[in-house]
């Protein structure tokens, strides 16, 4: 696939600390612990591409991986740690959502969620913020090997409905890094935004 030739460019501390991008950059966002890093790590056909470390709040960095000298994939912090302080939150949140409206090379959003508990909070002011941006939307949810077939279907069934109140453009579909579930689908949604 596209994905394999994917590799660490560079972190940063925030987004203050990224320089401007000519190309096409597509951001992973998600709850800690959502899946983010297998679901980069399947997409990109490596290992250990996305660290799926555990230490709670130690993956504040943002990373960058390139996939060639006009395209990148953008692994942003994990959000939703109950242990960081309020003070703490609330700067990841104007930082991120600056990032959503200002990042020029920013083509779109996908947003990891795990199948069985969609939308959050901070899942929903995060759709909210990119379709405002007005930048299209891909909900992975995660872990879908999890589910039976039946459960599968009417979990991404109703998140898909919940999505149309944002009105934007927003697509939904089950994904598992663990059976490939959702894999194409998730590729050809990527492909049509990075125009390759
Ligand atoms: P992150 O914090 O969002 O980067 O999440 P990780 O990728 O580190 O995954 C968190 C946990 O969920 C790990 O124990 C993974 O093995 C597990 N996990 C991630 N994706 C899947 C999946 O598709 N299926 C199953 N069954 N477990 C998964």
């Amino acid at each position: 696939s596209y994905f394999t030739k994917a590799k660490f460019l560079t972190s940063a501390p925030g987004i203050t600390h990224l320089s401007p991008f000519e190309g096409i950059e597509i951001a992973f966002a998600g709850r800690s612990n959502a899946g983010k890093s297998s679901a980069l790590n399947k997409l990109t056909r490596q290992k250990n591409l996305a660290r799926t470390s555990k230490t709670p709040g130690r993956t504040q960095l943002i990373n960058l991986f390139e996939l060639d000298e006009y395209r990148r994939l953008v692994d942003l912090p994990g959000y939703g740690y109950a242990q960081v302080p309020i003070a703490m939150k609330k700067k990841w949140q104007k930082s991120l959502g600056e990032y959503l409206q200002k990042r020029e090379c920013l083509r779109g959003l996908v947003v990891l969620m795990d199948i069985r508990h969609p939308l959050k909070d901070l899942d929903q002011d995060l759709i909210f913020w990119a379709v405002s941006a007005k930048l299209p939307v891909l909900i992975l949810l995660t872990k879908a090997d999890k589910l039976k077939a039946g459960k599968r279907k009417a979990q991404t069934l109703m998140v898909r409905e919940a999505a149309l109140a944002f009105q934007g453009d927003v697509s939904v579909h089950a994904f598992s890094s663990l059976s490939g579930i959702g894999l194409s689908e998730a590729e050809n949604k990527l492909m049509t935004w990075l125009e390759v």
